[in-house]
């Protein structure tokens, strides 16, 4: 966060509005409870946009061909469009579990996504179970036999830099202050379903994991932060809610965290590195799956890319993208810090 955004408005931080925060005061004791649905649409409960702009206390504004809805208020503008999973929020994209639905002359989202991404975005605080943040472990993706993405022509194994990346941003934390482990500080295997062990282990408070893309377009570019998908919805790659989205999972415990801590780095991400925002999507990833914490994924750019790749080869490059992932979870710590402490 740079410094005019901290000076303007202390509150800035929430993305929302300063009155959210007055308005809605955290709530005795329990997290909220599930939204009650308005209409079942194919087999999805779903809520009137109407009635998420009263609860929120936001302003709504369809367009008059009833394609797009935008939920707005003093600091914040949330675009939705019609058969569409995603959501621009101040222009950041999320990807929604399920697609914006017209009915009967109104827009409807589903209550999935007003609890697991419109609250934990817009009004943190009626989440009670506030996490510390003190620990951090940073999983460099891939190592030993299983080497990730490669570009030949210019050299680049993907398990070599995301370790490099992973001890930049370690060297940063630290001197924020934060404890910082690794799940590996070597070129060695770790198997993908040990990753949240090791920050089980080392009791982590947020868990950070690093990886670079790479698809067979070469047009194709830019950075992405998944998240762990919630239950009953199904992860960004597929559009159907299959058997396995059904199921609770450890990590889900911490959906609200680890949708503002996402929300937060790739933010960072993009108005540090610019390029393309591919946005905060969802996916059951296996070190993700039983994490006693909050915790992402960043996808830093393409290597099947040519520019990109060249840059993110690049020491300071990466540097860049450390500081940015750093920043943005200084952020996302000075709002658990004012959800925990709203007087101070
Ligand atoms: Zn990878």
């Amino acid at each position: 966060m740079n410094a005019a955004n901290r000076k303007s408005c202390g509150l800035t931080v929430f993305l929302s509005v300063a009155c959210f925060f007055v308005w809605l005061a955290p709530t005795a004791f329990a997290d909220p409870p599930p939204t009650r649905a308005d209409v079942t649409l194919f087999g999805t409960a779903y809520i009137d946009l109407a009635k998420v702009a009263g609860q929120l206390g936001m302003k709504l504004n369809i367009s008059k061909n009833l394609e797009e809805g935008v939920l707005s208020s003093r600091w914040t503008r949330v675009r939705f469009k019609k058969d569409s999973r995603l959501m621009l929020l101040n222009n950041y994209k999320v990807y929604l579990g399920y697609a914006v639905a017209y009915h009967r002359g109104k827009l409807y989202l589903s209550t999935h996504d007003f609890d697991k991404a419109l609250k934990p975005l817009l009004t943190p605080q009626v989440f009670t179970s506030v996490p510390r943040l003190k620990t951090i472990v940073i999983d460099p993706g891939h190592g030993g036999k299983n080497p990730g993405a490669i570009n030949k022509n210019l050299g680049m194994i993907e398990k070599d830099l995301t370790l490099d990346l992973a001890h930049r941003l370690k060297a940063v934390l630290e001197s924020r202050g934060y404890r910082v482990f690794l799940t590996r500080n070597k070129d060695q295997t770790v198997e993908n379903g040990n990753r949240p062990m090791i920050a089980n282990r080392y009791k982590a408070d947020l868990f950070v994991c690093l990886h670079f893309n790479s698809v067979g377009s070469r047009s194709v570019k830019g950075i992405e932060t998944y998240t762990f998908t919630p239950q009953n919805q199904p992860s960004t790659a597929r559009s159907r809610l299959v058997d396995e989205d059904r199921k609770a999972f450890p990590t889900n415990r911490y959906d609200p965290w680890s949708t503002l801590s996402s929300f937060y780095v790739q933010r960072q991400l993009i108005k540090t590195m610019g390029g393309v925002d591919r946005g905060i999507k969802k996916a059951r990833f296996s070190m993700m799956l039983d994490l006693q914490c909050p915790g992402f994924l960043v996808e830093g750019g393409f290597f099947s890319h040519y520019k990109e790749a060249r840059k993110i080869k690049t020491i300071n490059h990466r540097i860049r993208i450390a500081e940015a992932i750093a920043d943005g979870i200084g952020t996302y710590h000075k709002t658990l810090q004012r959800i925990s402490n709203p007087d101070a």
